[in-house]
């Protein structure tokens, strides 16, 4: 029998390095390396010598077009494939691949968003070939991953200021690093690892259900009375189908060369949660669309509908991306690890306090980026982090760092005093470092966790925040250490900047429980800012901090944040005014008749017979009184999106229809709740959540 390697194709489907080193002549490799060192800029004849390898492997592996594969602000993924073949002069086919149309593309940039960067008169946008991601084979296609900006050079996707901000952290970064005594390290790269949570329910289930399909939730639906109580799912065994998905999934993911590592059975029933081994974060980023995309067809294949958004079912938990993000430097050291030297150590003190600082000055930015219309259903609820930013470090780091405050360790749960801020930092348990699962941020050893982000959105703008704020903090800092000389003033000198960053921002600073009621009073106490909904939170990128932020470090103009937000706005208002749509028209179109259907013979039974059973006339009272709860809520939720349709600001629109529209969207839906629960189950024509959770 021949016994074959499940890792045998891992990466067949990928055009990295180390095929480019054995396809490529030497001077053309190194110049690739070249530029993606950004030390020099790609020729005409390079790009040739590279198109041409890259169209001879992809020919090989059954490629018979290739697309620039780009992210745009809808937050998924394009494309528009070309083939390889064309007529040369004499009309015979011939199979071609210039190394222009590997390095640039003019996609139709109409019918993406842009937010008013791009004028009437210039439809075109370009797309330009990142070249440290490398090229993918995906059904057939060559994919090229690509930024796409507008004819100005303004960034029109998700890929550009992620780029942007990398140059950012790692220059700011890299200074610090330089002014520790570590000359060597010329870069610095933001390492990010994803995990990604999802529903898994039968495709039949789903196809009938319109609010799935065109939404992505349940717009109404009742826990059966096994909900997640029990919690018997988390970690539970995988179901065989289950698992014949994932088997798959992983196939796909390792020939993309993507390291799929830990699979499991998340909280709710029916959610499940993948993640690969960190890499760099632009690749991080490219690689998690990718898996989202493998999951969703894989599902397919395998009969079942993979649930992407935030919070399909109400009263069990959401999905969300845990985003867990370090810097790295060329030399592999990373500087959220507490190193075992002394001067390590100040360093890695001042990677932190950065961090904290960056943090506080821009929490409602840091909430905006992970959020999106889907998330404001999963932020605060059952397990998820709270729309409030705070960090946890863990004791033992909360320690450390208030005795460099001079003030004596608080924290409970401390498992020594003694030490000094600058010794013994290294034996952290790190166990010990991340026992709190309610924190939106939290210290995990030598990364930090970024909890909030939902599951659907794509990770890019949060590590662009991420990367840019801490950039922004480690400039101040390495400005203030750059005069001076000796070892011994730079490190009394970075105490004291992290001394008074401590003093000024342990506000963010939290180590309790992030869900309760509490916590939010405190917060408020501490002034730190609670968003409710995520279109008020769309604020953010526009406030004067935030323009000054990002172009103080080259990341968004002014111009492109407006465009972002308008985008967001505009998202925001469709997705919300589609929702309530979808559930006026399933409300009349799908429970009222059924409603009808059940209430006739009842009625029937109550005016002919002489004594009807109470229960009939009770039924008839209950199923009546709802039926006009939710004719009448339909149409008031009907009148309110006519009222505010003719609001053109999108922002005004948004939060009239978060605060108005949406309340009524709830009451409409306690009416379908409610009737669900006193219906015949057999006669009840849609999928409940009983169906979709427990029986797929
Ligand atoms: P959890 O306990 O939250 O499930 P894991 O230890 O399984 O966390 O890791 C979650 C993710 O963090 C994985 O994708 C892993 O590769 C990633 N990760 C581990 N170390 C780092 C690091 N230094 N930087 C960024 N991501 C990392
Ligand atoms: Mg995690």
């Amino acid at each position: 029998m021949k016994i074959t390697d499940p890792f045998d194709e891992f990466g067949c489907l990928l055009f990295d390095e180390t095929l480019m080193q054995e396809r490529l002549p030497y001077p053309i490799y190194k110049r690739w390396k070249e530029t993606v060192a950004k030390e020099d800029s790609l020729d005409r004849n390079t790009a040739d010598a590279i198109a041409h390898a890259m169209k001879r492997w992809a020919q090989e592996n059954g490629a018979t077009h290739f697309t620039h594969w780009f992210q745009p602000m809808t937050g998924s993924t394009a494309e528009k494939h070309d083939s390889f073949i064309e007529p040369d002069e004499n009309g015979q086919p011939l199979v071609r691949f210039s190394g222009k149309s590997l390095i640039k593309g003019e996609p139709d940039a109409s019918s993406f968003p842009s937010g008013g960067l791009r004028a009437t008169f210039e439809a075109r946008g370009y797309t330009y070939w990142d070249c440290t991601s490398p090229a993918f084979i995906r059904d057939n296609i060559l994919c090229i991953p690509t930024v796409f900006v507008s004819y100005n050079g303004e960034s029109l996707d998700k890929k550009a200021p992620l780029l942007k901000s990398i140059e950012a952290i790692s220059a700011a970064a890299t200074r610090i690093v330089n002014i520790f005594g570590d000359k060597d390290v010329k870069r610095v790269i933001p390492m990010v690892g994803l995990e990604q949570e999802y529903f898994l329910i039968d495709k039949r289930y789903f196809e009938q259900r319109e609010d799935l399909v065109l939404t992505g939730r349940t717009l109404f639906g009742t826990m059966p009375a096994k909900g997640q109580e029990l919690e018997d799912h988390y970690f539970g065994s995988i179901p065989s189908r289950v698992a014949a998905f994932m088997k798959e999934v992983n196939q796909e993911l390792w020939k993309l060369g993507i390291y799929a590592k830990t699979e499991h059975n998340e909280v709710a029933p029916c959610q499940f949660e993948i993640a690969p081994i960190f890499s760099s974060v632009n690749i991080a980023v490219d690689q998690n669309q990718l898996t989202m995309d493998v999951l969703r067809k894989t599902a397919d294949k395998h009969g079942f509908a993979c649930l992407l958004h935030e919070k399909p079912f109400a009263g069990i938990n959401g999905s969300g991306k845990h985003n867990n993000w370090s810097l790295v430097t060329d030399d592999r050291q990373n500087l959220f690890e507490p190193g075992d030297k002394p001067a390590e150590n100040i360093r890695f003190l001042v990677f932190v306090c950065a961090f904290i600082k960056a943090v506080d000055q821009h929490a409602e930015l840091l909430r905006m980026s992970s959020s999106g219309a889907g998330n404001d259903h999963r932020l605060g609820a059952n397990e998820a982090p709270p729309a409030i930013i705070s960090i946890y470090l863990g004791s033992y780091i909360e320690n450390v760092l208030n005795s460099l405050k001079g003030a004596v360790a608080t924290v409970e749960d401390q498992q020594d005093s003694s030490f000094t801020p600058v010794s013994g930092l290294s034996y952290i348990p790190k166990d010990n470092t991340d026992r709190n699962r309610t924190s939106p941020l939290a210290f995990t050893g030598n990364k930090f966790e970024f909890r909030m982000l939902g599951s659907s959105l794509s990770a890019s703008f949060a590590n662009v925040v991420l990367n840019t704020i801490t950039a922004d903090v480690l400039n101040d800092i390495a400005q203030q250490l750059a005069d001076l000389k000796y070892k011994q003033d730079i490190r009394a000198r970075a105490l004291e900047i992290c001394t008074q960053i401590l003093k000024d921002h342990e506000r963010i600073l939290f180590s309790g429980d992030g869900y309760s009621q509490e916590w939010v009073a405190e917060a408020k106490r501490r002034g730190l800012p609670n968003i409710p909904s995520f279109v008020e939170s769309v604020s953010a990128l526009t406030s004067p901090k935030t323009i000054e932020l990002f172009t103080r470090n080259h990341v968004y103009t002014e111009k492109e944040l407006i465009a972002r937000s308008e985008i967001m706005n505009e998202q925001y208002v469709k997705i919300s005014e589609i929702e309530a749509k979808v559930l006026i028209d399933m409300t009349r179109t799908e429970i009222l008749p059924l409603l009808t259907r059940e209430i006739q013979p009842l009625a029937a039974v109550v005016r002919t017979l002489d004594q009807p059973a109470s229960y009939f006339k009770k039924q008839l009272t209950h199923l009546n009184e709802l039926m006009d709860r939710m004719d009448k809520g339909a149409e008031r939720l009907e009148g309110k999106l006519k009222e505010i349709a003719v609001v053109s600001d999108y922002h005004e629109r948004g939060i009239r229809f978060y605060y108005e529209a949406a309340p009524l969207m709830q009451q409409l839906r306690s009416a379908i709740d409610e009737h669900e629960t006193i219906f015949d189950k057999k006669q009840y024509v849609l999928p409940t959540y009983e169906d979709m959770l427990f029986h797929s």
